[in-house]
């Protein structure tokens, strides 16, 4: 079921939003070579409780696998995304970072969720990962422009598939976007590709919606991690990843997750 946003909730998703937003922004820029993906974890744990708003990935429970361990996703390279921040991961010059992060915010008594990703480089970086990150995120933008009233979810899906194919990438299929605001996920899904497989929602003014285009240098195909959580690719090529929540307007649309 769809559970489109009253205009007060849009407000405080905006809210939710606009510190989201600035925390990801805090751990992108601690970025570097030397460091590890838990101490970013940690970055945007602080930053997050400062905010007097909580994770919404630690602990998330899926089916009855074990709940998430962290607050950050942080997906180096061949990691498509969903990999737990690690003591273990290491940060190298050359690789390239998918950083995920959701939270919630209490206003008026209810729980805003708002969820975001970017993939950021670790130093200097090749060529194919600059492009690849450069038309993911091109792609998200593309999808974004796509979002108002009386459009379909499908126009999104055929503009983030056409920029990242016509840059020579892959768009993972096992992975979508999803309705969010109420909860982490929530219906509907908003696949990054064309697919009829998919109901085809009409856009409705306060439909909320995650956009997150992950795109794979190599092919679509992806796997699971021992761990249950930790998505790769098959064969081993880079993946980036970039998402926003955005609200469906009288009139068009509103990125949720900018400053
Ligand atoms: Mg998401």
């Amino acid at each position: 079921m769809i559970k489109r946003k009253t205009p007060a909730d849009i407000a405080g998703l905006r809210q939710a939003g606009k510190i989201l937003a600035r925390v990801v922004d805090e751990v992108a820029a601690a970025v570097k070579p030397g460091i590890t993906t838990k101490d970013l974890d940690r970055i945007a744990v602080e930053r997050i409780a400062q905010a007097g708003a909580k994770p919404s990935f630690l602990g998330y429970h899926r089916g009855s696998g074990k709940p998430f361990p962290t607050a950050l996703c942080a997906s180096v390279n061949d990691v498509v995304v969903h990999a737990a921040a690690s003591d273990q991961v290491v940060l190298v010059e050359g690789q390239i970072v998918g950083l995920d992060l959701g939270l919630a915010l209490e206003v008026n008594g209810k729980w805003l969720y708002v969820d975001m990703a970017k993939t950021v480089a670790v130093g200097k970086v090749s060529r194919t990962a600059r492009r690849l990150m450069t038309a993911t995120q091109e792609a998200l933008e593309e999808g974004i422009a796509q979002v108002g009233p009386g459009k379909r979810i499908s126009d999104i899906s055929l503009a983030v598939q056409r920029r990242i194919e016509a840059a020579g990438y892959s768009v993972v299929r096992e992975l979508v976007g999803h309705g969010v605001g109420y909860a982490v996920h929530e219906s509907p899904q908003v696949p990054n590709y064309l697919d009829d497989g998919f109901p085809d929602l009409v856009m409705q003014p306060g439909l909320v919606i995650a956009i997150e285009p992950m795109a794979n240098a190599g092919h679509w195909r992806v796997q699971v991690k021992s761990d249950g959580w930790t998505i790769v690719t098959s064969d081993g090529s880079i993946s980036a990843h970039f998402e926003h929540t955005v609200a469906v307007t009288e009139t068009g649309h509103e990125v949720l997750t900018r400053i």
